[in-house]
């Protein structure tokens, strides 16, 4: 199976893009607002329980930077570390689309002023969605690659509602349906291990889930714990136990035997992008030790992506996405808007 995949037992997004581009491809992340409503309060919602003030940003000196600056500083970067080449432009922190329209066309132009970028990453939530957004990315796929990356990381209420997300399992899914019926953009989803309740026939279940969406590939993370957050409260109190590194492995590949070989996968576990800021697990400080960890705990018996895929689910997934495709016009129920 690993032939299908050089060298790996599950389908690597840079797989991906090596067949989308024809070579390796980096991403430049950037930040480009500031808030998100959960931030914000708004409709009730509260911050989600393990977001650190930086938004998720991988770059926290990043906020205060221009976007041109922010690019020029990590495209030189990365470029000297990995002999890059390519990159696509990764709007990553807080919510990138709880903004003007007017902002993300400028953001989007002025990215792709760069010749070596070669295309946008978006990545919002499931309820900060709009036709004039729908609108802009179809756009802008026009003239280059656009990615939409979706914070789902649950398709279970009560975990939804643990993390504080302020969104829905039935709004993710409407969410991701309503972006494919309506924009031609690369699509994928975020998705957290390690959450209370979590049961094999849950894990199982979001394979399950995936292996029908309109979606091509999903980033999967750990929940882990960071300074000032809400989750660190509750795991000072002792209400939250962080995820044992073998148990999580165990947990990817189940996942993973489960899931349909045309979904590429990010990562396999959190990265912690501020070391100083992690309170736990220890192993999330250690990404590349962790990520082999996984792909060895797949190797060990022989498993891989797909393993215990049932064929029939890709044609299911195609007579929806032909059906989806002729749907109705958007119609988001909730959906917050700067
Ligand atoms: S994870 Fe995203 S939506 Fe949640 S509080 Fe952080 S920036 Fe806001």
């Amino acid at each position: 199976m690993e032939k299908k995949w050089p060298g790996l037992p599950y389908y690597p997004i840079s797989q991906f893009y090596t067949n989308h581009f024809g070579g390796k491809v980096y991403k430049i992340p950037v930040s480009v607002v500031d808030n998100c409503p959960n931030r914000m309060g708004l409709k009730g919602m509260e911050t989600c329980i393990f977001c650190d003030i930086w938004g998720s940003a991988a770059k926290s000196e990043s906020l205060t930077m221009p976007l041109d600056e922010q690019i020029t500083k990590y495209h030189q970067v990365i470029e000297k570390k990995y002999k890059a080449k390519y990159f696509l432009i990764y709007f990553q922190a807080y919510t990138n689309t709880f903004t003007k329209i007017s902002q993300l066309r400028d953001n989007f132009s002025k990215a792709l002023e760069y010749p070596f970028v070669k295309g946008l990453v978006v990545g919002t939530r499931p309820d900060c969605l709009s036709p004039a957004v729908f609108k802009l990315w179809t756009e802008f796929h026009e003239k280059s690659f656009v990615a939409v990356e979706l914070g789902v990381q649950s398709f279970f209420d009560d975990q939804l509602q643990f993390l504080k997300r302020g969104h829905t399992r039935a709004q993710s899914i409407e969410a991701l349906h309503k972006i494919s019926q309506n924009t031609p953009v690369d699509l994928g989803i975020h998705l957290m291990f390690g959450l209370p309740n979590e049961t094999d026939e849950r894990i199982i279940e979001t394979a399950e889930i995936i292996n029908h969406l309109p979606i091509s590939n999903v980033k999967l993370h750990n929940l882990h714990v960071l300074k000032h957050t809400p989750l660190e409260q509750l795991y000072l109190a002792g209400e939250f136990t962080p995820i044992e590194k073998e148990e999580y492995a165990r947990k990817v590949k189940l996942f993973l035997q489960h899931l349909s070989p045309r979904v590429a996968v990010h990562r396999l576990a959190a990265l912690s992008s501020r070391r100083e800021e992690l309170v736990a697990p220890a192993w999330t400080g250690n990404k590349m030790e962790t990520h082999q960890f996984i792909v060895n705990a797949l190797r060990s018996d022989g498993s891989y992506q797909s393993q215990y895929y049932h064929p029939q689910s890709d044609q299911d997934h195609v007579a929806s996405l032909n059906l989806q495709k002729q749907a109705s016009p958007y119609t988001l129920q909730n959906n917050i808007e700067p």
